[in-house]
């Protein structure tokens, strides 16, 4: 389990977070994570905020040795220390992972190049990914139209 977490923590290498913990159950790797800002300000006063919760949220990554990998975001629930300010409470976002998104952006890119460029298909990516297929048609109809497609498949 030791060696697992360290390799875990490796491999996640997701810009601006770091991995509190790490499990493996029933075929599948789960991580704990946050982001590793720990001071912020408040988006409408600029005074410093106060963390106020923590919440969770679930996200597929990118697979991890052959095992699909969920992502335990522990959101920071900020909020404003100035009682007259209209912000009082907010919930951190990061690029790397949309709000209510069913995968990480990075998984999601890559979920279209394995159907666009390596030829699988759209199921087996879903399976790999421990997603659903409408959420790997998704990634490839916002990936691939951005690409361009070009006889060996997509390029940026
Ligand atoms: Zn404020």
């Amino acid at each position: 389990m030791r060696d697992d977490a360290t390799a875990s923590a490796a491999m996640l290498g997701l810009p601006g977070f770091r991995v509190l913990a790490v499990a493996a159950y029933a075929g599948e790797v789960e991580q704990a994570v946050e982001t590793v800002e720990e001071v912020t300000g408040c988006p409408s006063c600029g005074v410093v905020a106060q963390l106020h919760d923590r919440r969770p949220s679930w996200v597929r990554d990118l697979p991890a040795g052959g095992r699909p990998v969920t992502l335990v975001w522990v959101k920071r629930v900020w909020r404003c220390r100035e009682p007259w300010c209209p912000k009082v409470t907010w919930t951190e976002t990061s690029a790397a992972i949309r709000p209510r998104a069913s995968l990480t952006e990075r998984a999601r890119r890559e979920a279209c190049r394995r159907v666009g460029q390596d030829g699988h298909t759209v199921a087996g990516v879903a399976a790999d990914f421990g997603v659903g297929w409408a959420t790997v048609m998704a990634a490839v109809r916002e990936y691939g139209t951005r690409w361009s497609m070009t006889p060996t498949g997509f390029t940026q």
